[in-house]
């Protein structure tokens, strides 16, 4: 398992994967909206350097396991053997905490880490989609009232209970609002919430565009 901040300050961490949400994630993301699709983006970063190997997104409208997640996991592994990385020298980056289809993904194509911008909870709360949190509780076998998450920096306050395990063996999943809590520096670290916060906002107003290509109100 890894967690990466062993290899890189959390301002450095959040400098590259907020990047690559602006500048690699958005504008695919964007135009896969524009095409009925969901918003829900991913990419594979080197653990070395944080440069960003390749970056996609949800591809539902052709078929409803083209997630942001799996499709990227599909289209990277269409790169050549030859020129692609070991996953276990990437670090996967996901837009929203991962369903439980793309987390199984993740974790069957050989990755130990991921990293996430907006939890379950704000996926179900504020973007409105329903099925991670749904299916999680309707189907696997969660123990209902076991609080256990802290509410995060990012402000959506509701009681919740972690679906996996969140460091393991296995895996070590880390939110934006974890890498934002482990800044020591008070300064620095209001300085990277209000970048974080930033970045939020404007990726989340593709859930307008969403909704307004659905005809939702
Ligand atoms: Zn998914």
């Amino acid at each position: 398992m890894t967690d990466v901040r062993t290899f890189h300050p959390p301002t450095a961490l959040l400098d590259a994967l907020c990047s690559c949400i602006e500048t690699d994630i958005h504008p695919l993301s964007a135009t896969a909206v524009s095409n009925g699709s969901k918003l829900f983006g991913a990419a594979i970063l080197l653990k070395s350097d944080l440069s960003v190997v390749y970056a996609d997104t949800n591809q539902e409208r052709g078929s409803p396991l083209w997630h942001g997640e799996t499709w990227t996991l599909k289209q990277f592994f269409e790169i050549p053997a030859s020129q692609r990385p070991d996953v276990k020298e990437c670090l996967f980056l996901t837009t929203h905490e991962p369903c439980s289809l793309c987390l199984s993904a993740i974790l069957w194509s050989g990755f130990d880490n991921f990293v996430y911008l907006y939890t379950y909870e704000e996926t179900h709360f504020v973007f409105e989609c329903h099925g991670d949190l749904d299916i999680f509780n309707d189907v696997f076998n969660i123990r209902e009232g076991e609080v256990a998450r802290q509410a995060s920096l990012d402000g959506v306050q509701s009681q919740v209970r972690p679906q996996y395990k969140l460091r393991s063996d296995r895996l070590v999943a880390l939110s934006f609002a974890e890498l934002l809590a482990s800044i020591s520096d008070g300064t620095v670290q209001a300085e990277y919430v209000a970048k974080v916060e930033g970045v939020k906002k404007s990726y989340g107003r593709l859930s307008e565009a969403y909704r307004r290509n659905m005809g939702v109100e």
